[in-house]
């Protein structure tokens, strides 16, 4: 009669295995050849005479209903012999340490129900690596450890199952950007507890052979260059109505918002500061050779057959769209006529090519667009048309995510007074670098 009970796990120098451990009688066993297969032990099983002889470093030999041991010539007798049971081999959990530690010729024993074998630590040191923006906390071990990390209140908390360590590691004291540091002893675990200085973010962040809980000031950003493009410029006005010209408000606008971005630490790249016309090609290659983190390009809307049409909304790009995205999409790349006279235009091939490249980027174009938009609708008394997606050419970058934000329709008559209103433009260029910002802190 077999009882499947529990599982037994054995650490065999670093490397975690599991197995199902069985009950029989007063007794608790693994099926060996299981266990032998999965640690890739060479093993024969001469069914005449019932020996199994299994070889690593040293070669042992076990039978079922037989107490001894063989290994090499030497003979030890376990205190329950093995078992046959449905054609299987089961060795006693008892005999591992016996069995394992001879074949592997290292120390075996168990530990808070693992059974260790080469294995004195799976918590080997602690280090730190302190920087101006950024310290980490490194705790080198075993890359099979499980651990928990989590906010509880105001400390972040790690725990880590089933260690074995000496005593250096609970005599930590907090360094950098750690303001306070606690160890704590549990029964099969143990508890770092962390508090950051100016309640910054941590992360614990697997990494090799350690286990890194990272604290980082926001200077410390993976954002860190943006290319802030006004759209139209030169003979290609944009949208135009009542004499209010679309590439004279966004250029006004994009100025304004690259000062913003400067002042917080971004490097700002603009695609053009003055009133010329910047194809749309050369748009994307100067995003693209600047290598730079994130592509704004700041744009007002149009709607002249539809005057009553307002608000704001911002697009990531895609094949995939709605009919009024198609047709702002239609009025944006539009400056290909133009492009058309100056030579510069864009092949099909090229357009092919950037989609593709920009399909890596959807999701963190996404979450742009999402910050971006969120702040405008919240800051500036704008009407939310919402985050959306259309085939913008100049989207069509390589290297970075992209977006498209339509600030507010120059066609409709509240919204163009509102563009044309400088308290207005301010907080809306500041709503877009705030929504950039929140992006910026979302990537760190
Ligand atoms: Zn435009």
């Amino acid at each position: 009669m077999i009882f499947f009970i529990l599982s037994l796990s054995i650490n065999l120098s670093g490397k975690m295995y599991t197995f199902r451990e069985y009950g029989m009688g007063q007794h608790k066993y693994i099926m060996t050849n299981s266990m032998l297969e999965e640690m890739d032990f060479s093993y024969y099983w001469d069914l005449n005479t019932q020996i199994l002889t299994i070889q690593k470093e040293n070669i042992v030999s076990i039978m079922p209903d037989n107490p001894f041991v063989k290994v090499n010539r030497d003979v030890f007798q376990l205190e329950v012999p093995p078992l046959r049971e449905e054609g299987k081999l089961f060795v006693p959990v008892s005999s591992l340490p016996l069995i394992l530690g001879s074949l592997t010729n290292m120390e075996a024993k168990f530990n808070q129900g693992i059974l260790e074998v080469g294995v004195k630590v799976n918590i080997y040191k602690i280090e730190w690596d302190v920087t101006p923006g950024k310290t980490i906390f490194k705790i080198e071990c075993s890359p099979s450890l499980k651990h928990l990390f989590n906010k509880v209140e105001d400390e972040w908390v790690l725990v880590i199952f089933d260690p074995i360590y000496d005593k250096s590691i609970s005599e930590v004291s907090p360094k950098g950007l750690i303001g306070d540091i606690k160890f704590e002893k549990g029964n099969g675990f143990i508890k770092f507890r962390f508090k950051a200085k100016d309640d910054l973010a941590m992360d614990a962040i697997r990494d090799g052979k350690y286990l890194n809980i990272k604290v980082k000031t926001f200077e410390e950003r993976s954002i860190k260059t943006i290319v802030i493009d006004p759209g139209h410029g030169g003979e290609d006005p944009g949208a135009v109505c009542k004499g209010v010209q679309e590439k004279d408000i966004v250029l006004k606008a994009s100025k304004k918002i690259a000062a913003k971005l400067a002042r917080e630490g971004f490097d700002v790249i603009m695609t053009r500061t003055e009133d010329v016309f910047i194809p749309l090609k050369d748009r994307t290659k100067i995003a693209d050779s600047a290598r730079a983190d994130l592509f704004v390009s700041i744009h007002c809307n149009a709607a002249p057959n539809k005057r009553d049409m307002n608000g704001s909304e911002t697009y990531f790009l895609s094949a995939a769209r709605s009919d009024w995205a198609r047709t702002v999409e239609a009025t944006e790349n539009s400056a290909i006529r133009f492009e058309a006279k100056s030579g510069a235009g864009l092949s099909e091939l090229d357009y092919i090519l950037n989609d593709l490249a920009q399909t890596q980027f959807l999701e963190e174009s996404q979450q742009a667009g999402i910050c971006i938009q969120e702040s405008m609708v919240q800051k500036c008394d704008l009407y939310n048309r919402g985050l959306k997606q259309a085939n913008f050419y100049v989207l069509r970058l390589n290297y970075m995510p992209a977006v498209l934000v339509e600030i507010a329709f120059i066609t409709h008559a509240e919204d163009r007074k509102k563009l044309l209103d400088d308290k207005f433009l301010e907080k809306a260029c500041d709503a877009i670098v705030e929504g950039i910002e929140a992006y910026a802190k979302s990537r760190t």
